[in-house]
């Protein structure tokens, strides 16, 4: 089985839609695996949360999408992150709003855990240091997790004595030969923030225990064009270019 490590959509439909297209010039895949926040910031967040009906999928929810429905504060988002909620709550059909509030917090599958945040704090954490990595190894039970959230692709290991130690994630990571627990974070879809443009994403083939991580280049003007069309914060829009 082949699955689509999608994190972190944020209604960019047309990042989206060239991960997608990518994975099918790469062999396709059976099944997404989705980190949540699937809406917030960008321009699409019906599209996207429709598209991605379309397949198979294991999907948790992310702090983006519970604020999406009105299940956390947006007084603990930033100005423009808040200002964007309110439009993307507005633009959420019944349907929408119902399988956003249908997602799972955390969910396992064979080797792996599944969160936006951090095994700990499932939705807020943000797993960008050592330090912060290091003591969630004990909060799940599978060999591996993914996580979502910080929009930076990483890859924290943790050793027999229990340390910890972070690198960029590689293009590829061989399970078999893996002699550590990791914790993963594929990057962002649709609002890269490790200085990279391009859609971040990976690909864990299960019959190979390979883990492939890929970028992929993506009209980011169509986004951006509509973010200004539908008047959402124009620094949300820019920060696309420089993938920030
Ligand atoms: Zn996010």
């Amino acid at each position: 089985m082949r699955h689509a490590i999608l994190g972190d959509i944020h209604a960019n439909l047309a990042a989206f839609q060239a991960v997608l297209e990518d994975i099918e010039t790469r062999g396709g895949f059976d099944e997404i695996w989705c980190l949540g926040d699937i809406v917030g910031y960008g321009p699409e967040p019906h599209a996207c949360i429709e598209l991605l009906q379309q397949y198979k999928s294991a999907c948790v929810v992310g702090n983006h999408d519970w604020a999406a429905i009105g299940r956390i504060d947006i007084l603990d988002f930033n100005p423009d992150a808040a200002r964007a909620c309110r439009w993307t709550a507005k633009q959420l059909t019944t349907e929408d709003a119902d399988y956003l509030q249908s997602l799972a917090v955390k969910l396992t599958r064979g080797d792996f855990t599944l969160v936006h945040g951090s095994p700990r704090q499932p939705i807020w954490e943000y797993l960008l240091s050592v330090d912060g990595a290091k003591d969630n190894f004990s909060d799940f039970d599978t060999r591996f997790c993914l996580v979502g959230h910080s929009h930076v692709p990483l890859i924290f290991r943790q050793t027999k004595d229990g340390n910890c130690f972070v690198t960029e994630i590689p293009d590829t990571i061989s399970l078999e030969y893996e002699k550590h627990r990791l914790i993963i974070n594929p990057g962002g879809v649709g609002q890269p923030r490790d200085g990279d443009p391009r859609a971040s994403y990976a690909i864990y083939d299960s019959d190979a225990q390979v883990i492939y991580h890929y970028r992929v280049d993506y009209d980011i003007a169509v986004t951006q064009k509509k973010m200004v069309e539908y008047g959402l914060p124009l620094p949300l829009a820019l920060r696309l270019n420089y993938g920030h």
